[in-house]
């Protein structure tokens, strides 16, 4: 939990991953035979298969270090910031909402009308991302330049909580839940493959970082780590959730990214009914991940995800089940020990 706590409360929104990089490298550095950082910001650790096993493949894990957040565009006279959002952000989630800004991690607020000075219409309405600005406290244009520059990134600034036994709190677990799980994963090597561990840069602006390390490592195989969407809260219709929070890690079928490869879908499941894992699939159609770049490098690359469910991703706060977060470690580490890629 105290991985999970750490890789949740660190910066990195999209493009400003080093945060979460160091964080990364302190856990994995001792279990890994080498590691770089690329052009772009991926980390990159390889860790060489047991020294047994046979012309073992080129396995390439992934997960994303990047959080969506903000971006400062613009500072005002009256010195409140004009931010734009990085990534998929709901504007409803942000009003009112404490963030850090830049590597300083300035204190900040969305700020909002109070509900007093709204007329009724204005109540219904939500504001775009556009008509809201940050408040530092500063009180001119000069005061709030001294404490934050355009071009700072936002984050929400939440702390992560425990909830229940089994269920936490925090922010980005989207897709530091995949790093965690990519990190307990080096811990417990090596297999009986070649690993090569992708923490990647800017995955919520398109996929961007898994794209240039996939080009460079050329591997047989890819396995995707996410944090994915849970929509299990009651609802008015009967409609399947897209995954349920406790039911186990969240296999993909296909997302709007990727249709995952049948054989490596197969052997996840396969595995996770061999050891007694609780799994789920993941409604199809939905959204997308690293696989959706990887799977298309070079003349293609069989990949598959897997994911750790989580409540309100892409907001200042999501909840996950830790028995999941665990069961998806276990399942990633007991495939790769199966080691049958084939
Ligand atoms: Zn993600």
């Amino acid at each position: 939990m105290e991985l999970l706590k750490e890789l949740s409360e660190a910066a990195g929104v999209s493009g400003n991953e080093k945060a979460v990089r160091e964080v990364v490298l302190r856990h994995i550095a001792d279990h890994v035979d080498e590691h770089r950082v690329d052009a772009l910001g991926n980390l990159i650790a390889v860790q060489k298969a047991r020294p047994q096993a046979s012309q073992p493949k080129r396995v390439m894990l992934a997960a994303h270090m990047d959080e969506v957040g903000l971006m400062i565009v613009y500072i005002e006279k009256n010195g409140m910031l004009r931010f734009e959002p990085v990534g998929g952000i709901d504007p409803r989630v942000l009003l009112a909402k404490r963030v850090r800004i830049g590597p300083d991690g300035v204190p900040g607020v969305i700020g909002m009308k109070s509900i007093h000075l709204q007329d009724p219409a204005e109540r219904k309405k939500v504001p775009s991302a556009d008509k809201l600005v940050i408040d530092i406290g500063a009180s001119n244009q000069e005061q709030a330049g001294r404490l934050v520059k355009v071009g700072d990134y936002a984050v929400f600034d939440t702390a992560f909580a425990p909830m229940t036994d089994s269920t936490v709190m925090g922010k980005a677990f989207d897709d530091r839940a995949g790093c965690a799980v990519l990190v307990k994963v080096l811990q417990a090597g090596p297999y009986d493959c070649e690993l090569h561990a992708v923490f990647t840069v800017q995955e919520e602006v398109g996929l961007r970082g898994a794209r240039v390390a996939a080009y460079g490592i050329d591997p047989d195989v890819a396995l995707v780590l996410e944090g994915t969407i849970c929509d299990d809260a009651p609802k008015t219709r009967d409609e399947t959730p897209v995954t349920r929070l406790g039911a186990g890690p969240a296999i993909t079928i296909a997302d709007r990214s990727v249709i995952a490869d049948r054989a490596l879908t197969n052997m996840l499941v396969q595995t996770a009914q061999a050891h007694g894992i609780p799994y789920q699939f993941k409604a199809p159609g939905l959204g997308g991940t690293d696989a959706g770049a990887i799977h298309q490098t070079r003349s293609g690359v069989a990949a598959a995800v897997v994911a750790v469910p989580a409540r309100y991703i892409h907001a200042p706060v999501c909840v996950l089940n830790l028995n999941d977060y665990e069961h998806a470690v276990q399942l990633v580490i007991e495939t790769l020990k199966q080691g049958a890629w084939s």
